[in-house]
């Protein structure tokens, strides 16, 4: 008999102490129970790892959970063990006998759930006991890690469809992934071998994640962020800078103002980076600054806001990033700062990274073109005059009018001005054309304005038809220009060390009479978005508790949980969330019943904290 969903759900609440499934976590949790293979895309922080815990608890069997990251695992696994589930993982970090341990006890039905990385896989230890055990579901995490379309490719992950395929009984096998382009999902299937699976996209929104673009020169980049840190100094917040030098630049800066900022790159010893992430974490440092080499597998749920000092790569980047934010529910902010010299760092990056020696030549070359075209779409973003929201949805394939307004975003909120510049645009293309594709932006830009440096009048340009023809607009908002009209596909820009701009694949459609170009006019919208920040303040995360002795319960049951955390050697969060704790904040319950009523109180952490927390509700009456 397979057990029904029902059932599910009464171990939902049991072991996680969440009332119901969220979207997309119940067709994915009755397709495993009914024995069949699943492909789940759910963005960051949706819940994609409750669609296979809850299976495992209900399965005969062992589920073997193939994720990426050693850190990873052991955060869930003492999450798991915490909430009373039986988890454990096998890992490098583990000896050969306590792998040997682990593994006898799983093969004799110990645990519900075994973490693995996808390395372990074709140890000869895993085998054999892959060989003896029952297992029911195999669950392959951040299933993306197997396709070379992603951004994220691990050879390692080609060997999980050879595994299962080895297996006496073939298990159930559920993929689970946040990345959802058409490309990645065929290859998911394909390469692990799904079996007619039930495929559920939920929708990406995140929508108490609030997103704002700010373009700003490095030097106001810097006193933004110690404006908006030193504004909320109790919240959890990540920086990510594009190179190491800024990572360390803006972490010194907010060490000096005495915030405690931990810093994070590849430059780093293996012991800093795990004592950053741990003082990260365990909310001993709160803000975290790092390079994109922090972050996969952080499931720290109360992370606040993500700010990024530099602009990303792509718009898949960004929001795998900015997505840390917020796992709880919670409102919380991704800003995004940029300029112009940002593009030249990604362009830089995108001509020189070619570290997977397993490509020919012709496979670099078509990485780079791919990689050049996401990063257009990130500067699309940056410049857009749209709703933000809705940009990045119609960027992951959802269906948003590009009228649409969300109303809680940066262009929303109408803090700048769209300046109509299609009579600019117009004399770019114009110049571009004339000057077949020669040149880079700054001639471009020279010509237009009628310049007469030495870079124009030595190569007689001033005699160009175009010469003058935007003489009313600075240079800055031409090469603005350019880059808009790039990023919206009529112009190209080359790469290499001296970038060329040439027309692009769209060029035709700039000709006709309907077309039209908005720029946002970025002054605006530093100095409306302060004054919105002021209003705003600090401690977003008790925002929505108006009263003043809520706000003080909300600080005390925050201290209650830090201290019971590091007597246990967990992370703060996994005690409870923010959002739990918010809730016993409103409602102030004041038996175990009342507290078990609480979303994220499951019976194991009932018994466990739910004294300590009952009493210190008690004690502000
Ligand atoms: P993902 O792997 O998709 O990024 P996680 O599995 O880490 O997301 O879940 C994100 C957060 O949402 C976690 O704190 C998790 O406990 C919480 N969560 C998951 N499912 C539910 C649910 N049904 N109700 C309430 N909270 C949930
Ligand atoms: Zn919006």
């Amino acid at each position: 008999m397979n057990a029904s969903l029902d059932e599910a759900r009464a171990e939902l609440k049991r072991a996680f102490g969440y009332d119901d499934f969220r979207k997309g976590q119940a067709p994915l949790v009755e397709a495993l129970l009914a024995g069949r293979d699943c492909l789940g895309v759910m963005p960051t922080g949706a819940g994609k790892s409750i669609c296979y815990q809850v299976p495992s608890l209900l399965l005969d069997g062992v589920t073997v959970v193939v994720s990426p990251l050693v850190s990873l695992m052991e955060d869930q696994v003492s999450a798991l063990v915490d909430a009373g589930v039986k988890a454990a993982c096998v890992s490098s970090q583990l000896s050969a006998s306590e792998q040997g341990r682990v593994l006898a006890r799983a093969a004799n039905g110990a645990y519900d759930l075994l973490y693995v990385a996808p390395e372990r896989l074709e140890d000869p230890r895993f085998a054999d006991f892959a060989q003896r055990a029952t297992i029911a579901l195999v669950a392959v995490d951040e299933a993306h890690c197997v396709s070379q379309w992603g951004q994220d490719f691990r050879p390692s992950y080609l060997k999980i469809g050879a595994f299962i395929a080895s297996l006496p009984a073939r298990p159930i096998v559920g993929a689970f992934t946040a990345t959802a382009t058409e490309r990645v999902r065929a290859d998911i299937v394909r390469l692990l071998e799904l079996r007619d699976p039930v495929q559920v996209t939920t929708g990406f929104d995140r929508p108490n994640l609030r997103f704002s673009v700010e373009e700003l020169s490095d030097k106001r980049k810097l006193a933004r962020i110690m404006a908006y840190v030193t504004s909320r100094p109790d919240d959890s917040g990540i920086i990510y800078c594009a190179t190491r030098k800024h990572t360390e630049k803006v972490c010194a800066a907010l060490v000096d103002a005495r915030i405690k900022a931990v810093r994070y790159h590849a430059g780093l010893s293996t012991e800093e980076r795990a004592a950053n992430q741990r003082a990260f974490v365990n909310d001993d440092a709160p803000v975290m600054v790092a390079t994109n080499a922090f972050g996969m597998g952080i499931d720290k749920s109360n992370v606040r806001y993500v700010i990024h000092f530099d602009m990303p790569g792509s718009v898949e980047a960004y929001y795998q990033e900015a997505g840390r934010a917020g796992r709880d529910g919670e409102p919380s902010e991704c800003l995004l700062l940029w300029n112009d010299g940002d593009l030249q760092t990604q362009r830089f990056f995108i001509n020189q990274d070619s570290e997977n020696q397993e490509l020919t030549a012709e496979e670099v070359e078509r990485v780079r073109t791919s990689q050049r075209q996401r990063l257009e779409r990130m500067v699309g973003y940056c410049t857009t005059c749209d709703c933000l929201r809705g940009y990045l949805l119609r960027y992951f394939g959802e269906d948003v009018d590009a009228q649409a307004k969300c109303g809680a975003c940066g262009n929303c909120d109408g803090g700048f001005e769209a300046v109509d510049v299609t009579k600019t645009a117009r004399s770019v293309m114009r110049c571009v054309h004339e000057l077949r594709g020669r040149y880079g932006k700054g001639i471009v830009a020279g010509v237009l304005t009628g310049s007469k440096s030495k870079e124009i009048l030595e190569r007689g340009l001033d005699q160009s038809r175009t010469y003058g023809d935007a003489a009313d607009a600075s240079v800055a908002e031409v090469r603005r220009v350019v880059e808009l009209l790039a990023a919206d596909g009529y112009l190209e820009i080359s790469d290499g060390q001296y970038p060329v701009v040439g027309l692009g694949p769209r060029c035709r459609e700039a000709a006709v009479d309907g077309f039209a170009l908005k720029m946002k006019r970025t002054k605006k919208v530093a100095e409306g978005r302060r004054a919105h920040m002021g209003t705003f303040g600090s401690g977003r995360a008790v925002a929505d508790l108006d009263d003043p002795a809520q706000q003080d319960l909300f600080e005390r049951l925050r201290a209650l949980r830090k201290r019971l955390a590091s007597e246990a050697g967990i992370a703060p969060y996994m005690v409870f969330s923010d959002r739990t704790l918010r809730e016993m904040c409103l409602a102030r319950p004041r038996t175990d019943e009342e507290l078990l009523a609480i979303s994220g109180v499951g019976v194991k952490k009932l018994r466990t904290y739910g004294e300590d927390f009952l009493a210190e509700i008690a004690a502000g009456e």
